[in-house]
């Protein structure tokens, strides 16, 4: 039987629903291509990471959000490189969607993550998700890992618990997981912290570099970056105003008709536009309605070069 048809049991992440869950278990196909120098880029359609090429094995960020689709990934870095084995995970944070299974990508690796992200990993326990080993507190960490040279950045507070950039200097890219990615789609989840984000990610234009790659879908230049934030950032206008012209967030058609009519003509053409535009109004309505969730979102964001 081939490893990628386990019949054992599967990691099971927190779901407590008895029996066999065989979506954990489904194979996913992976794509890859080479982005720059030792830089490898790999998605199963949504999702995306990248792997790096060392002198004697691979480093993996992240591990994709099944088992199945875990050892699919290192399947996929095996063909690339097959005598470079993954001897180290970087998890970008620590939803299990995009880092829930070390334990099946490369159990025995060294894994590094930010110590928000880990402080989540170890109080969650979920099952499949290893806590990191090495962990790190400081805005910027530069690294050199079997002749790897790259720099994990804590720009502050953006989506998850201690969500880390990647920087690599010499090949001039830029990786960062579930913030910036094309189109509209995504900012609708309750831990993206809004009133950090913008102001957050901006941090990242006084570094030199031209390439981002995101956490899902494909990658952008650096002018697409500064567009897509814009939107986010014009976000904030058009979720007040509709708070101020008595919008019910909770009325469904009447949020999608208000966002038809206010934010259409400007972004219908943008990609997902009519998944996410009314959920993104949504999501902004209520960060005015309530204040801003948390501790984190109460406090002045970081501001400045890195
Ligand atoms: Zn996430």
């Amino acid at each position: 039987m081939a490893e990628s048809e386990h019949s054992c049991r599967e990691h099971l992440g927190i779901f407590t629903i008895a029996g066999e869950l065989p979506l954990q278990g489904a194979h996913r196909d992976i794509c890859y291509q080479p982005v720059r120098d030792n830089i490898w880029t790999a998605s199963e359609g949504i999702y995306r990471t990248i792997f790096l090429e060392g002198g004697s094995g691979c480093i993996a960020f992240d591990t994709f959000g099944t088992p199945g689709t875990a050892r699919a990934y290192r399947q996929a870095i095996e063909r690339v490189f097959p005598r470079k084995p993954v001897h180290t995970i970087i998890y970008s944070h620590e939803h299990l969607d995009h880092c829930g299974y070390a334990a099946d990508l490369a159990p025995d690796a060294h894994i590094i993550a930010h110590d928000y992200a880990n402080q989540v990993i170890r109080a969650r326990a979920a099952d499949g998700q290893l806590a990191a080993a090495d962990t790190f507190t400081e805005e910027r960490r530069a690294l050199t890992i079997d002749g790897c040279y790259f720099e994990l950045i804590y720009p502050g507070h953006t989506h998850g618990d201690g969500n880390i950039a990647a920087y690599f200097p010499r090949s001039k890219v830029l990786v960062m997981v579930d913030t910036v990615a094309d189109g509209v789609g995504y900012t609708t989840l309750m831990d993206w912290h809004l009133r950090h984000y913008v102001p957050v990610m901006k941090r990242f234009l006084s570094l030199e570099w031209d390439l981002f790659v995101p956490g899902h879908f494909w990658l952008l230049s650096r002018q697409r970056f500064i567009q897509i934030l814009d939107y986010w950032e014009r976000l904030f206008d058009f979720g007040q105003q509709a708070v101020l012209d008595g919008l019910d967030p909770h009325d469904w058609a009447a949020l999608n008709r208000y966002t038809d009519e206010k934010l259409g003509p400007l972004y219908a053409d943008e990609f997902r536009y009519y998944e996410y535009g009314a959920m993104n109004l949504y999501r902004y309505m209520q960060e005015y309605l309530t204040g801003g969730w948390g501790i984190e979102g109460n406090l002045a964001p970081p501001t400045g070069p890195l």
